[in-house]
C-alpha cells in the first residue's frame, strides 16, 4: 500500500496545516495585513482526522500539525487526541507539531499525554525587542513560558530559526549555546521566496554556507548522519555537546530525498512546497462516506509529485516562487 512517487520516493511524512491563521505576523512570512480564509471554508476537525487516517492507512508514518499556528485552531486538542489512536495502534510512528510557542504553556501537558514526544518551536531571536519586531505581535516571555512548560512536560524541543541577514546572523552563536545548554537542538533555515511580504527578501537572505563558515570560527562542527525524517542535515557541536541542523532549500536542494506531502486546512494537497501543482481532496472526501474516492485521488496526486522546487532569491528574480505564504502550505 506504500505511496511511491514517479521518482521512486516513498511518501511517509504528511504535514497538515490545520489553520492558515496565526497570532504572530512574522515579517518574512506574512504581510501585516493578511486576508485569511473564511472559517466556513475550513475542513472540520473530523474531516482532517479522516483524511489523516487515510494517509496513515496508505503508509504515512510521521504526521506533523502546523499552520498558521496550529495551537490557535479552536478545539485542536480534540484532533490531537483523535490522531493519537494511531500511535497507540502502532500505525503511526510519530505525531508532532510545529508551533510558535505562544500557546504552549496551555497545551504542553496534554500534548505529552497524547503521545507527542517532540515538537518544533520556531524562535528567531532571544532578544525581546527584536522578537517583537520580527513577529510584529509576539511576546518573547510568553514563548519562554511555553518552552519551560513543554520541557517540564517531558517534550523534546527542537528550535527552528530562520537565518536573516542583519537580523539574527550575529546572534546565532548565542542561540546555539542557549538551546544546546537547555538540551534542545537548534536548526537554522534559509528564507524561502513564498508569498508577498512587505519587505524585500533579497536583503534578508543569508546562505547557510556563509553562516556555517562564520560559526566554524567559534565552534568545531562535525557532520553527523543524524536524521529526524525531515530535510535538516546535522552537525555535532564540540563546544556545546549539542546538535545544530541546517535546512538549505536555497543553497543545497534536498528534493532527491523528499518523503513529504502537505495538506492545507481546506483539503488541498501540495506535493511540493515550492510548486503550484495541487490536488483537491475535499471533493472526494465529501463525495462519499467510504474512502475509496479519496484514496484514488491521493494516488493520482502522488503520481504527479514533481522532482523538486526551484526557488531563487536574487535581485533579478524579485518575485515569490509561489504566491501562497508558508502559512497556507504549512512549514
Ligand atoms: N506557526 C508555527 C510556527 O511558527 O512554527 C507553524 C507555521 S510556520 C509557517 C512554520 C515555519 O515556517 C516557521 O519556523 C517559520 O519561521 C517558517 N517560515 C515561514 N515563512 C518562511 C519563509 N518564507 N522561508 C523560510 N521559513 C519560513
Amino acid at each position: 500500500m506504500d505511496m511511491i512517487d514517479p521518482f521512486g520516493r516513498s511518501i511517509s511524512y504528511l504535514r497538515v496545516s490545520v489553520t492558515d491563521r496565526c497570532d504572530f505576523r512574522c515579517t518574512y512570512c506574512m504581510a501585516e495585513d493578511m486576508a485569511f480564509l473564511p472559517k466556513k471554508d475550513l475542513l472540520s476537525l473530523e474531516e482532517i482526522d479522516r483524511l489523516c487516517t487515510v494517509f496513515i492507512e496508505k503508509g504515512v508514518k510521521k504526521l506533523r500539525l502546523t499552520g498558521g499556528e496550529p495551537l490557535v485552531r479552536k478545539n485542536i486538542m480534540y484532533l490531537v487526541r483523535q490522531l493519537s489512536r494511531h500511535l497507540d495502534s502502532g500505525a503511526l510512528e510519530e505525531l508532532t507539531l510545529t508551533t510558535n510557542g505562544s500557546q504552549l504553556s496551555r497545551f504542553a501537558r496534554e500534548l505529552a499525554d497524547c503521545g507527542v514526544k517532540r515538537i518544533n518551536v520556531s524562535l528567531d531571536t532571544l532578544d525581546a525587542d527584536k522578537f517583537h519586531a520580527i513577529t510584529r505581535w509576539g511576546n518573547l516571555a510568553k514563548v519562554m513560558e511555553g518552552i519551560d512548560a513543554a520541557q517540564a512536560a517531558g517534550l523534546h524541543i527542537k528550535l527552528n530559526a530562520v537565518a536573516l541577514k542583519g537580523f539574527n546572523d550575529l546572534e546565532i552563536p548565542d542561540m546555539l549555546r542557549w538551546a544546546n545548554g537547555r538540551g534542545m537542538d537548534l536548526t537554522v533555515i534559509e528564507t524561502m521566496p513564498m508569498g508577498e511580504i512587505d519587505g524585500d527578501r533579497t536583503d534578508q537572505y543569508l546562505p547557510l554556507s556563509l553562516l556555517r563558515a562564520n560559526l566554524e570560527r567559534q565552534f568545531t562542527l562535525t557532520d553527523i548522519p543524524f536524521k529526524t525524517g525531515g530535510p535538516a542535515r546535522y552537525v555535532q557541536v564540540a563546544e556545546t555537546g549539542g546538535r545544530l541542523g541546517f535546512i538549505t532549500p536555497m543553497t543545497h536542494n534536498f528534493c532527491e530525498s523528499c518523503n513529504r506531502v502537505r495538506l492545507t486546512c481546506t483539503g488541498t494537497l501540495y506535493m511540493c512546497l515550492g510548486q503550484n501543482d495541487d490536488a483537491d481532496l475535499r471533493a472526494p472526501l465529501r463525495a462519499s462516506e467510504g474512502n475509496e474516492l479519496l484514496s484514488d485521488a491521493i494516488d493520482e496526486a502522488i503520481g504527479r509529485k514533481p522532482k523538486g522546487h526551484d526557488f531563487v532569491i536574487d535581485r533579478r528574480t524579485n518575485r515569490p516562487a509561489v504566491s501562497r505564504h508558508m502559512s497556507v502550505t504549512g512549514g
